[in-house]
């Protein structure tokens, strides 16, 4: 006999030695021991994973001679030593028809089958045709099959393999039993490629045994081609072909994943030099940018399972080494940024089959990898407007400590960019609009939100302009519930080093002191009946800058801030430093070094709208209910 693919050479002939299709063979098995035998089998599954296999054992099976007139008959397991086995699996049976379905698709081939099939089997007990492909079967031919299905003979079986179930028709489908193969495992994959190198006396390495189940990617036969290849191609050891992993990447033009893992270090690092120059060394070694795409996919797709599932994922259908190589990976990133980068390959890798430049698209798509990095996660973002600060400022988990070097292109400031449109710190509208020195730390501070109206120029008027909201009672907003309480604002960024050392010369001079212009604006804020904020602010910490001012506060969140000094409180400060020729900007922020309890510590003045609140039923009702300590009232009554 002369050379047979090992695809054909070690074909399974029992239901037992089918890799991976346990499902299948243990009901095939019932049936055929119960002698259920149905007239129309559906095998479906991708290509390669043994649906002909099973197809042909079962028709073993069904016309095993050993077991005819025997009580077993049809057998569960065919002897493969009569002749009808023997025919069988040389494919020349008379009672057993394989048809490709893909070439005999016309109804005029299905009619001369269905005249057929009328006739009793030539020799075997049943008449058995196996339609392979048979998704391509026309929908007239299957009509002409459908009578056939319908009301078969006793003697005729079906078998339909197909990798595209649902394009059977449904008249079809229903009148025969369906079979849905799995992909082979990885494992099993390799345990039948390290037998077979065995019998072959083949030396082959793990590693490119592994390679090998690896490419065959679920599909055993796929993988017994390439290591079809791979041993026609191996050099030959002591008169026996040697199996080596190089030798079989060289084969298939595949790269180590060493180097996808490189590649995505130096993503994580944002260093694109150095990604670029990796590329540059895999191209001019004769890689095709398509075949980097795609294998970089696969790699990501890798470390994105290994991100999910962890490392012994069933998701991974690949050897130990490059479970432990897909979780480093993972580790580098969030599961975010491995989903995004996995799109964004896939995107380069379909932009690739129909651009001229194939180069420079990986590049660019490579390079966008590295620009995605400094994205900023949308709900990142939204929750960081919400609660008021620059999301640029918030410390985003870096994925290694020694990720993003400080000479790119500053992550952070790419970041924060998006803060820039927003109306509260967009330059125009900001109450520092127009400050120069070192003032991009205080603009990233939550209590500076202001509305176009309040621009420092037109901030003459000295009417509080309190709201028209005219409510009879004194609107209670200090409650401090529990999860309100614990919500606490961030340190505000310091003083830039550089402003401070300013401030000793620049302050001097027609500047008020910190204690003059403090009781002049607490003051002013309980005259334009801001009690509350008028308290807190007696109760900070009152710092000079060169022309700032800030205020720290403790006790409060920043929502109750920005509540507690509202806009129209803010506008009187500025009316009253703006009139004692104070500094120009300030700032008031909640900070850590106040002592929290300073303002609950200042006890409600006699008739005071703090202390008319607290006596209030429902006040100390809700107090009781959230067990709560109110801390500031504001007053929203119109004075
Ligand atoms: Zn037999």
């Amino acid at each position: 006999m002369g050379y047979q693919v090992l695809a054909r050479k070690y074909r399974p002939q029992r239901f037992s030695d089918v890799a991976g299709q346990d499902h299948v063979t243990r009901t095939l098995l019932n049936a055929l021991t119960q002698g259920r035998i149905a007239h129309g089998y559906i095998f479906s599954g991708h290509r390669g994973i043994g649906k002909t296999t099973i197809a042909r054992i079962l028709a073993s099976a069904l016309n095993c001679r050993e077991a005819i007139g025997s009580e077993k008959r049809p057998t569960p397991e065919p002897c493969n030593a009569c002749d009808s086995c023997i025919e069988i699996r040389q494919g020349n049976a008379v009672d057993v028809i394989e048809i490709d379905a893909a070439t005999n698709r016309g109804i005029d081939e299905i009619r001369e089958l269905r005249d057929a099939a009328r006739y009793s089997p030539a020799r075997d007990k049943y008449k058995i045709y196996i339609l392979d492909e048979a998704h391509q079967i026309t929908e007239a031919a299957f009509n002409a099959l459908l009578k056939t299905l319908e009301e078969p003979p006793a003697h005729v079986v079906f078998m339909m393999a197909t990798t595209e179930p649902e394009n059977i028709p449904q008249t079809i489908r229903s009148r025969c039993q369906h079979f849905s193969f799995h992909a082979v495992k990885f494992e099993d994959i390799l345990a039948q490629l390290k037998s077979i190198a065995a019998a072959e006396e083949v030396e082959a390495e793990e590693a490119a045994l592994a390679l090998l189940a690896e490419a065959g990617d679920g599909s055993m036969r796929d993988a017994l081609s390439i290591m079809d290849q791979a041993i026609a191609s191996a050099p030959l050891e002591n008169g026996k072909p040697a199996l080596a992993a190089a030798q079989i990447r060289d084969l298939m033009g595949s790269v180590p994943n060493a180097v996808f893992e490189r590649l995505l270090e130096a993503v994580a690092q944002g260093q694109s030099a150095e990604l670029m120059e990796q590329l540059h060394v895999l191209l001019n070694a004769g890689h095709s940018p398509l075949s980097l795409a795609r294998q970089m996919a696969r790699y990501l797709r890798n470390a994105l399972m290994a991100k999910l599932g962890g490392e012994q994922t069933e998701l991974l259908q690949i050897s130990a080494d490059e479970r432990a190589r897909a979780m480093r990976t993972a580790m580098l990133f969030t599961e975010e940024e491995i989903t995004r980068n996995l799109q964004i390959v896939l995107r380069t890798f379909d932009d690739l089959n129909y651009r001229q430049e194939q180069r420079f698209h990986l590049e660019l798509g490579l390079l966008k990898l590295i620009h995605a990095q400094r994205l900023l996660p949308l709900e990142e973002f939204l929750s960081s407007v919400a609660a008021g600060t620059t999301p640029g400022a918030s410390a985003r988990p870096a994925p290694s400590s020694a990720a993003r070097p400080t000479s790119a292109p500053a992550p952070g400031a790419a970041r924060s960019t998006p803060a820039a449109s927003t109306p509260s710190s967009a330059p125009p509208l900001s109450p520092f609009g127009g400050s120069s020195s070192g003032s991009s730390a205080w603009s990233t501070t939550p209590t500076i939100k202001q509305s176009a109206s309040a621009a420092p120029a037109i901030s003459a008027p000295k009417e509080p302009a309190a709201e028209p909201t005219r409510t009879p009672m004194p609107f209670l907003v200090g409650a401090a519930v529990p999860v309100e309480a614990v919500e606490e604002a961030p340190t505000p960024d310091p003083i830039p080093a550089p402003a401070l050392r300013e401030s000793a010369t620049a302050s001097s001079g027609e500047t008020p002191g910190v204690d003059a212009l403090r009781s002049a604006v607490v003051q002013a804020l309980a005259q334009g009946g801001h009690q509350s904020a008028s308290t807190l602010l007696s109760t900070g910490n009152w710092t000079l800058g060169a022309g700032n001012l800030k205020i720290e506060v403790g006790g409060l969140g920043k929502k109750m801030l920005t509540l507690t000094v509202n806009s129209a409180a803010e506008k009187i400060i500025r009316a009253e430093l703006q009139r004692l020729n104070g500094p120009a900007r300030f700032l008031v922020v909640s900070g850590e070094g106040v002592a929290a309890g300073a303002s609950a510590a200042a006890a409600p003045l006699a008739g005071s709208v703090q202390e008319e609140a607290l006596k209030n039923p429902l006040v100390q009702k809700a107090k009781e209910i959230f067990r709560a300590e109110v801390r500031s009232v504001v007053d929203l009554r119109a004075k």
